[in-house]
């Protein structure tokens, strides 16, 4: 979703799925003996004999991991033995392609561990999850810190001009070389047993950060007496809290199930304030309670390490050493795109907080009641209801428009067909981990199957929070598989029989997650190493994908009335564009908070890294620095619960915001040549989408557009004007 989703891990070239495990966060030591029954039919030691190797979900059962987590170790650390007791002289077959081909087993899987712990998590899967992540850790150190290995490696880099057969297995040994070194390979024995102890301590805290932010959310929904205080809520969203009061054994009552991020979407809707305010507070309370799930001893801890492990590898903190091999290159380049926006956008949210104001003391003063200030927990309602005032219409009245599986069939889908040619149709012979799973064959512009699109899209208390993409199966050229890959959002699931209604943002972060789904199908880099892309180039084209919501002829194609088919009228359609800036402030602001605190965060200094008890204060303390505390304008998420910064976004947040320059630049660049064409398709796909990180990413958008990126376009679209400085 826009600021938010979590795609894949920065998937390592040795071991893409395992350091995103390990990003993830694994823990343990104790070890299922795998039994003889489950070694004969275990269908993970095979690879699956389902279409384009889509995973045999109805035949995999929890105890089959652990068996299979020992087995893919040992055959990868043979694999890499072989490699390195290889009398031959260090070339690039022998060396790197045979390292892109190990491992084989053991990513397989854990991408189907850790993809289901996402999905559907069970005290089973979280189990395996403590069990094995410092295991998993120690097996990456055991291959990264080879010695051995890293000489062959290094032998072949140093004449890579002849060794290599093209640029791009040129650029697979600068980047695994580069990955090596990022490891510690260059440490000398005494540092390299201290940095296997700290990977193994973080594996082990990112779990339990994960699983207690996951636990804290279903404990902190908020129960409510009686459907009056609802009022508000529609009726189907009435049914939906009875429905979960009903199942967490509270019959009678309604539970408001709460999301990851601090704004709840109820805030929006109830009238009644004194709810609203329980609402927020239970939601910005997660994590710093003092109860079982409080995060923010494991939050102290994880950045101390982290600290040493950047102080280890020579950087001066975890940002210096992220960044470094990202497009921003250095936290300087970040800062001053982050605080070059921040007065900008702080001072439109204070407009907007102005007229929100504004609005409620007429309203109190026509009911002739007592005024108010704005308070966080009002900002949501009054907002709605100035967009009413301001443009004509609500949330409400757009989403009878915008059932789900039209948005995505003839949306999402069909903005596709337009540009790349593709072909969807729904299959039902494949099993599926969960009811509510739908799966497509995707058919390129040629008739082939392209790739298999899982579409998982409502919300389940065993589901992480937020938005994403994974890939079960990826595109490699050298084992010929083609990509299966899933997206995942959090709808709320609906009654029985009612339909699913999405909300404008919904529709938006659906094609959000599907322009990261087309950047999975759509690669060609030959080897499986250079299938990633840097973490702030890869909200590039998604965010690029969500154009196409607003695109007249897309629009017009799936925005249809549920029950009569109706097409939303002309009328609200022109009021929906013109509202596209409306509280851009407040949603700039509320996700500069949360990206300059995972910034700040990851720049601390030995020593510097506050005690638990002060991560609430720290927390204050930066956003007060960085003109970011405005105190009706909360944060997007508060520390204690951005789990994207205990994953694979660690330093990494501002990457929605940095990607989007290049994003609105390129929108830009589409617009004055025509958007939805075949055509537009076509160099998206050939210079962008299929080219995965085979070339430097900034090379990519520059071949693309012909220019360096300009920021205009980016502030014209939210609305911002800079200082002139
Ligand atoms: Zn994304």
């Amino acid at each position: 979703m826009s600021g938010g989703s979590p795609r894949r891990g920065r998937a390592g070239a040795l071991l893409g799925p395992l350091l995103a495990a390990a990003l993830m966060g694994l823990t343990g030591h104790t070890v299922a003996q795998p039994t003889a029954a489950a070694a004969q039919d275990n269908p993970l030691f095979s690879i699956s004999p389902l279409p384009l190797q889509y995973p045999p979900f109805d035949r995999i059962r929890d105890e089959h991991f652990a068996p299979a987590l020992e087995r893919g170790m040992a055959e990868q650390l043979a694999e890499i033995q072989a490699i390195v007791d290889n009398p031959a002289a260090p070339s690039f077959d022998n060396t790197l392609v045979a390292l892109e081909r190990s491992g084989r087993l053991l990513s397989r899987t854990t991408t189907l561990l850790f993809s289901l712990l996402g999905v559907d998590a069970n005290p089973a899967r979280q189990q395996l999850q403590r069990d094995y992540a410092a295991r998993l850790a120690a097996h990456r150190d055991a291959v990264q810190l080879n010695p051995r290995l890293f000489a062959r490696v290094d032998a072949v880099y140093a004449r890579r001009d002849e060794a290599a057969p093209n640029a791009e297995a040129r650029r697979l040994v600068e980047r695994v070389r580069l990955d090596m070194v990022r490891a510690g390979a260059l440490l000398d024995d005494t540092q390299k047993a201290r940095m296997r102890a700290l990977n193994a301590e973080l594996a082990t805290l990112s779990a339990r950060f994960n699983q207690a932010v996951l636990a804290e959310v279903n404990d902190s929904a908020l129960v409510v007496a009686t459907a009056e205080e609802l009022a508000g809520l529609s009726p189907g969203e009435i049914a939906a809290a009875a429905e979960a009061a009903r199942q967490r054994g509270l019959p009678g009552r309604y539970l408001i199930t709460l999301l990851n991020t601090t704004i709840q979407p109820a805030e929006a809707a109830l009238h009644d304030r004194a709810l609203r305010e329980r609402l927020h507070r239970a939601s910005v309370a997660r994590g710093s309670r003092g109860n079982a799930h409080d995060t923010t001893a494991l939050l102290a801890r994880v950045m101390s390490l982290r600290q040493e492990r950047a102080a280890l590898l020579g950087h001066p903190d975890h940002a210096s050493q992220v960044l470094e091999d990202e497009t921003a290159r250095t936290p300087q380049a970040v800062q001053a795109l982050l605080r070059r926006l921040t007065p900008a956008a702080v001072a439109a949210a204070r407009q907007e907080a102005a007229a929100l104001q504004a609005l409620i003391d007429q309203e109190q003063a026509a009911r002739q009641r007592p005024g108010f200030a704005l308070q966080a927990w009002d900002w949501s309602y009054y907002a709605e209801k100035l967009r009413a005032a301001r443009y004509g219409f609500d949330e409400n009245q757009l989403r009878p428009y915008l059932e789900i599986r039209q948005v995505l069939e003839r949306g999402v889908f069909f903005a596709a067909e337009q540009l790349y040619g593709l072909r969807f149709r729904r299959r039902t012979d494949l099993p599926v981990y969960h009811e509510d799973v739908w799966v497509y064959d995707v058919f390129d512009h040629d008739g082939r199957l392209l790739a298999l699109f899982i579409a998982d899209l409502y919300a389940r208390p065993t589901k992480r929070g937020g938005a994403w993409m994974n890939a079960y199966v990826r595109y490699n050229a050298l084992e010929g598989t083609s990509p299966v890959v899933a997206n995942h959002l959090n709808v709320p699931k609906p009654p029985a029989g009612e339909p699913t209604l999405l909300t404008w943002d919904e529709v938006n972060t659906l094609f959000h997650e599907f322009g990261h789904a087309l950047h999975g199908m759509f690669n060609t880099s030959r080897y499986p190493g250079l299938d990633r892309v840097p973490r702030d180039f890869v909200e590039y084209p998604s965010q690029v994908n969500e154009v196409w919501a607003y695109w007249p002829s897309v629009l017009a194609h799936y925005a249809r009335h549920h029950q009569s088919g109706e097409p939303m009228p002309a009328e609200l359609l022109a009021k929906v564009s013109r509202a596209k800036r409306f509280n851009q402030g407040y949603m700039t602001t509320s996700y500069l908070a949360s990206a300059v605190l995972d910034q700040r965060w990851h720049r601390l200094r030995a020593g510097e890294v506050p005690a638990a008890a002060d991560v609430m204060a720290f927390e204050a303390r930066v956003l007060k620095e960085e003109g970011l505390d405005v105190p009706v304008v909360p944060p997007r998420y508060r520390t204690p619960y951005f789990s994207h910064i205990m994953g694979g976004y660690a330093a990494g947040y501002y990457a929605y915001v940095w990607s989007e320059v290049l994003d609105a630049d390129t929108v830009a660049w589409l617009m004055a040549r025509g958007g939805l064409t075949r055509e537009n398709g076509d160099a998206l796909r050939a210079r962008l989408l299929s080219r995965g990180g085979s070339e430097d990413a900034m090379d990519l958008f520059r071949q693309l557009v012909g220019h360096e990126p300009h920021i205009e376009p980016l502030l014209e679209r939210r609305g911002l004007v800079l200082d002139p400085r």
